[in-house]
């Protein structure tokens, strides 16, 4: 998939070869063994699945969805299910790719992998998605478990989907099994503060980024794109820094207040009208979802969807500091430009991986069947994610030493790509 914009040169969108793209030139970078890099460009496993699913007028659909393990030289694998109207398995295979990498910058002993359905929600009913999502793990629940593959939520996904989903396995093996699946309801022991880990792993990031630029969060100004678990959530948690979020979209449009939005208002609204196309409120203007990723405010969150920063905005970019809150919201073109006018871009697998520490500690806690405070969850997520940080900047301050300047991007991915080729290596594989 290429995307030509007026004078702008062709670039590579498919997110699959995008993240094959970054470990090249990471690998490159680092003098990765050509072995290693070899494996790690390929999922070791791809499950493509078609399943029935009886809708409310009696019909039966049929659905595809998709499963994939990237690499388990780490642990089982472990990534979310999204439900995309444009899922495609290149799409999946990026974002297992991205997961393994994530859990292995976040020292989690996992391996990564994801899965997708293609659909539409906002066109069903509860009922329908709940079919589905029964459905689709019957369809691939003798390739998840709690030693193989975890799932979780992710684009259009929730606890409630991953409630059902969590049901139909313990169906299918005749006992509870709760290990499987995370970011499940606290009532089937799903984890104290999992609902909103990723937006706080994601603004401790934050935290530690505008230390490194001596920016004070203190009514500095944010703009989110997206308003799903990540956004809304940023958006939630942006008060508790003192900051304004000013503006703040969904996939249909987005509203900007210079004073600043509110988020109570807001959000209560969001759930009234649906889309924020609909907004009518006189405390602030439309913006379309492209005027917000250009707008002059200090931190951007783009905490939707993949490809977002090109090649054809890059330049236009005027916050100081990127804060990658969805996977894959910049192209490796745009990460380029960014990292050259000196805007701090903090890289996806490193800012979001919030949500993926808060499921292993769902899943250890499942295993242990013992549970922990929300107070514990967020200070050892606190801890977790900070080592993270500074182990990227580690990595930059090494490479710098020897005359390489690289990006924080290059930087995580070295840190993660070594553990995992470390762990092949004395697997023996090769
Ligand atoms: N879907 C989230 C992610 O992309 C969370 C994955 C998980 O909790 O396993 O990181």
């Amino acid at each position: 998939m290429m995307l030509n914009i007026g004078n702008f040169m062709a670039e590579e969108l498919d997110p699959f070869k995008i993240s094959q793209q970054q470990l090249d030139d990471a690998a490159e970078v680092m003098g990765l063994d050509k072995t290693a890099h070899a494996i790690l460009r390929e999922p070791m496993e791809t499950l493509v699945v078609n399943f029935p699913v009886k809708m409310r007028d009696g019909s039966v659909k049929i659905f595809k969805g998709f499963r994939v393990h990237y690499n388990d030289a780490r642990g089982p694998s472990k990534g979310g299910i999204r439900f995309h109207p444009q899922e495609n398995l290149d799409t999946v295979k990026a974002l297992a790719a991205w997961m393994t990498w994530k859990v292995s910058l976040a020292n989690l002993p996992y391996g990564g992998g994801k899965g997708g359905v293609i659909c539409d929600t906002k066109k069903m009913n509860q009922t329908e998605i709940e079919n589905l999502s029964r459905g689709y793990i019957r369809a691939i629940g003798r390739f998840i478990g709690p030693k193989v593959d975890i799932a979780a939520p992710d684009v259009y996904t929730n606890s409630q989907i991953m409630a059902w989903m969590t049901d139909e396995y313990s169906k299918m093996l005749g006992y509870n099994e709760f290990g499987a699946i995370t970011g499940k309801p606290t009532e089937i022991w799903g984890s104290e503060g999992r609902f909103n880990s990723t937006a706080m792993g994601g603004l401790y990031v934050l935290r530690e980024a505008a230390k490194l630029r001596k920016m004070n969060l203190k009514n500095a100004k944010i703009a989110i794109q997206g308003f799903g678990n990540a956004g809304k959530f940023a958006f939630d948690l942006s008060r508790n820094l003192g900051a304004k979020v000013v503006a703040i979209s969904d996939s249909s449009a987005g509203v900007y207040s210079p004073k600043g939005l509110d988020y109570d208002k807001l959000a209560a609204e969001k759930a009234k009208i649906g889309e924020l196309k609909n907004y009518t409120g006189k405390d602030a203007e439309k913006v379309s979802n492209e005027e917000l990723l250009e707008m002059d405010v200090d931190v951007l969150i783009p905490a939707a969807i993949e490809n977002q920063i090109t090649n054809a905005n890059a330049d236009k970019i005027k916050a100081k500091i990127v804060l990658e809150l969805a996977n894959g919201p910049v192209t490796p073109a745009a990460d380029k430009i960014l990292f050259e006018r000196g805007i701090l871009d903090m890289p996806d697998f490193l800012v979001n991986s919030g949500g993926v520490i808060v499921s292993y500690f769902e899943w250890v806690q499942n295993t242990q069947n013992y549970y922990w405070t929300e107070d514990e969850v967020y200070k050892r997520l606190d801890t977790i994610i900070t080592k993270s940080f500074n182990d990227v900047l580690a990595t930059q301050k090494k490479y710098k030493d020897n005359g390489k300047k690289i990006s924080p991007r290059t930087a995580a991915y070295i840190v993660a790509v070594e553990r995992v080729a470390a762990a092949m290596k004395v697997r023996g594989w090769y």
